[in-house]
């Protein structure tokens, strides 16, 4: 059974930004701002905005990835017990 990983669960879903140069907002994938650093364009102003994390949101990371991890290994477990019936 292949891993589940955070861009599998939330890769695809968009967020709301706003603009910090025109106020505007415009939506961007999970999967890009979910890196540090990560750049990206305002459509309304072309200004090239970086999202760095701060540590709320790098622990915040952190954190869910660890439970995911967890996850994983619950559905591992599981995946192991079904085997048993075989
Ligand atoms: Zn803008």
């Amino acid at each position: 059974m292949k891993d589940i990983s955070f861009d599998d669960l939330f890769g695809d879903q968009e967020i709301d930004l706003e603009c910090p140069e025109c106020n505007g907002t415009f939506q961007v994938e999970f999967a890009i701002i979910s890196k540090d650093n990560a750049e990206v364009t305002c459509p309304h102003c072309n200004v090239t905005i970086r999202m760095e994390h701060d540590d709320t949101t790098k622990k915040t990371l952190r954190d869910s990835d660890r439970a995911l991890k967890d996850f994983n290994k619950s559905l591992n477990d599981l995946e192991r017990s079904f085997k048993k019936f075989k």
